[in-house]
């Protein structure tokens, strides 16, 4: 179901009137790594839509490497995020990291996330299948591409025709960048399958001097859009901080992704 022998041609997913993939407009989805409080997500969504796009992320489940760090604001945070984006006309994308809270999540967010720790978890995929709702399928930290397509099926195979895939970086020898943004998947996915692939060059790189060329190139790999992250105060942000933009480096970007928007 996620082969393009069985779809040969696009998939659009339509987002409640947004859509993403096919000749449709690059979509840009920006917001912080975690929903920090109500004033930081609108602060966020101000700069967001300022910028162009039309999608706030933020996680409010956050899978962190440590049990001691910031685990997410939880529904205090799905409830700012809606809030936020309700007040700027944007959907919103959020992270789901289990099947327990998949209710709680789906009642607040557009677009379901499944973090790249999750790729492979089959259960929720099935069950986030089974939502309906768009589901973001980031790519595992070690995920091959044929695993990914296999995870993607889990949840067509659900009847779940709105998947969009997110290449955010896989692992290499290479330490000088958090992860190694592999922009070659985007036409690997896109000859293999009909559903959409967007970039996360955030993650990707994960150092913010690295996140705006990266991003151009997604667009230039011919991706249906990127996931990128920003916060009002990168150094005092509670996680990701390190490869989040500020407003002026996030409005320089954008105008570079407008530039290439009208070239490609
Ligand atoms: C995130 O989007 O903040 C995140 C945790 O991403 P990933 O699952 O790609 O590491
Ligand atoms: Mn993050």
């Amino acid at each position: 179901l996620t082969s393009r022998e069985f779809h040969p041609t696009d998939t659009v997913v339509d987002v409640d009137g947004l859509k993403i993939g096919g000749e449709e407009n690059f979509v840009t989805m920006a917001g912080p790594c975690s929903i920090e409080g109500l004033d930081q997500i609108m602060e966020c969504a101000r700069i967001a839509k300022a910028g162009g796009a039309t999608v706030l992320r933020g996680g409010a489940f956050k899978p962190r490497t440590s049990p001691y760090a910031f685990q997410g604001l939880e529904e205090e945070g799905l409830k700012y995020i809606r809030q936020a984006a309700d007040k700027f006309d944007m959907k919103v994308i959020t992270e789901v990291m289990d099947e327990a809270n998949l209710e709680l999540v789906a009642k607040y967010t557009d677009i379901l996330q499944i973090g790249a720790r999750n790729m492979q978890n089959f259960k929720l995929l099935t069950a986030v299948g089974k939502t309906g709702l768009p589901v973001a399928l980031k790519r595992g930290i070690s995920g091959t591409i044929d695993e990914w397509l296999n995870a993607a099926e889990y949840i067509a195979a659900q009847g779940n025709q709105k998947v969009i895939f997110v290449e955010r970086g896989i692992r290499t020898y290479e330490t000088a960048t958090r992860n190694t943004l592999d922009l070659s998947a985007v036409p690997v996915i896109q000859k293999l399958s009909h559903f959409p692939i967007i970039v996360d060059p955030s993650h990707g790189v994960g150092v913010w001097d690295y996140v705006t060329p990266m991003a151009v190139a997604g667009i230039a790999s011919g991706a249906s859009g990127m996931i990128v992250e920003i916060h009002p105060n990168p150094s005092q942000a509670w996680s990701d901080g390190q490869q989040s933009l500020n407003e002026k480096r996030y409005m320089n970007m954008m105008e570079q992704i407008h530039v290439m928007e009208k070239a490609m």
